[in-house]
């Protein structure tokens, strides 16, 4: 699925440049679920914004299903992602003014799916997350992790191949948290998702199929404990997935009409009763992009710490597992600017 090799991204901070990630390379096989571990500010939500086409790298090539993301032009970028990945962060990142269905219904938007189709698919998609009776509840009227079901919803709804979640569970109590990872997991299991998942716990990470660390920006693997056989993981809809890969045909999820023959044949003239198209359209336009890069910026600003990457040696990855064995504390380990003259 993903191919990156010597991936690089500097920002500039004043006058100093933040090397966020300093050579990543990394393969995620179709299918694979990733964790990835870390201190905060050594790149991982720099990885996934790069992985998911919100972000160029400074230098290095980001193939995702065999194009490199890098040297695509925007609006190419655009369509890989409204088409092919979703996303999920910390903050959910819900529309406040739009309700549960109109926050699902914009993933839909930019692939041009009619208002009717939209609004079928978008109901599915949040009776399979269950909030099937709480379509009209604007994110204000919902529980945070309401709210990420909601945003969970909007991600699957165009039936991605991938699933970036960023600390997804950040903003959640330990019972609700616990519900989301098994949400995230029914979804990669059943739908055939290739998924990356950021976490600072480790009781979760260790659910994923392998575990990566960033580190000064770069990645690094655990090692699977000896005894115990990672990947843990199996996916029994696997074999379903590639079979119909096989036959040419596709995979029957209860998500709704995935972009097919079907979906073309749904009536277009049908509006909604209760809301006015008009606005509605103008709305999700505005909002088509949940994950655009200038609501991420302001987004991740107030997200961002002042830790930066010190100029030191990375460890060898051998070591990482040792040397870092738990990242439960958010706060740990900031590191120093790198400054270029
Ligand atoms: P993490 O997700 O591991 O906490 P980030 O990827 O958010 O780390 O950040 C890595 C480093 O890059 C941090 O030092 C952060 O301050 C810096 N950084 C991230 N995004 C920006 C940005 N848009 N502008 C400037 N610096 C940034
Ligand atoms: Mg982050």
């Amino acid at each position: 699925m993903y191919k990156l090799s010597g991936v690089t991204k500097n920002y500039q901070k004043g006058r100093s440049t933040v090397a966020a990630l300093r050579g990543v390379d990394l393969v995620i096989e179709d299918g694979e679920w990733l964790a990835v571990q870390g201190p905060t500010g050594h790149g991982k939500s720099t990885l996934l914004q790069i992985l998911g086409g919100l972000d160029r790298p400074s230098s290095g090539i980001v193939e995702f299903d065999g194009r490199d993301l890098a040297q695509l032009r925007e609006t190419e970028v655009t369509k890989v992602r409204a088409q092919s990945i979703g996303f999920v962060f910390q903050t959910f990142n819900l529309i406040p003014t739009l309700s549960a269905l109109e926050n699902v219904e914009a993933a839909l938007v930019p692939l041009r799916v009619g208002s009717a189709a939209r609004q079928q698919r978008a109901t599915m998609a949040l009776e399979v997350v269950g909030l099937g009776d709480r379509l009209r509840h604007a994110p204000g009227e919902l529980s945070g992790g309401q709210q990420q079901r909601v945003a969970i919803a909007r991600a699957l709804v165009k039936e991605p191949k991938v699933l970036l979640a960023d600390e997804p569970t950040g903003n959640l109590d330990e019972d609700t948290r616990d519900d989301i990872i098994g949400l995230l997991e029914t979804m990669w299991r059943e739908r055939g998702l290739t998924m990356v998942l950021v976490t600072h716990d480790s009781s979760i990470a260790r659910r994923a199929q392998r575990i990566g660390v960033m580190k000064n920006g770069r990645l690094g693997f655990k090692q699977p404990r000896p005894g115990q056989s990672r990947p843990g993981q199996s996916r029994p809809g696997q074999a379903a997935r590639v079979q119909a890969a096989r036959t040419g045909g596709s995979v029957i999820t209860d998500m709704g009409a995935a972009p097919s023959p079907a979906a073309g044949l749904m009536p277009t003239d049908v509006q909604p009763t209760d809301v006015h198209p008009t606005d509605v359209q103008a709305g999700l336009a505005r909002a088509a992009d949940p994950a655009d890069p200038a609501d991420l910026a302001a987004l991740e600003d107030s997200d961002l710490d002042d830790a930066e990457l010190e100029d030191a040696e990375l460890e060898d990855d051998a070591d990482l597992d040792s040397e870092l064995p738990d990242f439960d504390d958010p706060d740990s380990e900031p590191a120093d600017t790198i400054t270029f003259d």
